[in-house]
């Protein structure tokens, strides 16, 4: 028997397995969004895992991703401009190219490993 004996790491709750899945996209930490944008950019060139929902589609996407790249091939020297249309440009590792990941859109952030639900 193993039903309810799924801890959820956060508040300690008790779930079965399918239960725990769906719980964790609602219970967990939470960042603003100003600090979520904080953390990608300070990222550093280290991979990092955002989801977030597409600008044009609408659809909600994960991104392994890295910024800093960008700043490197065209020289601007900004990897990020804040009044540039609210845009995040980061190198998709599993797409092997550039992304533009709207700030407004961004639903959760994986910080030190554990996931953080985006707030405003
Ligand atoms: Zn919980």
């Amino acid at each position: 028997m193993d039903l309810f004996s799924n801890p959820c790491p956060h508040c300690g709750g008790l779930f079965n397995a399918t239960d725990l899945a769906a719980h964790q996209a609602v219970c967990g930490p939470t960042v603003s969004r100003q600090q979520a944008v904080e953390f990608i950019l300070s990222s550093g060139g280290k991979v990092f895992a955002v989801e977030a929902i597409k600008r044009s589609t609408g659809e909600l996407r994960l991104y392994n991703g890295r910024i800093g790249v960008h700043a490197y091939v065209n020289g601007r020297g900004m990897a990020y401009d804040p009044t540039d249309k609210g845009l995040l440009t980061i190198f998709d590792m599993a797409k092997h190219g550039y992304r533009s990941v709207a700030v407004e859109g961004i639903t959760r952030v994986k910080m030190h490993g554990v996931w953080h639900r985006v707030s405003d």
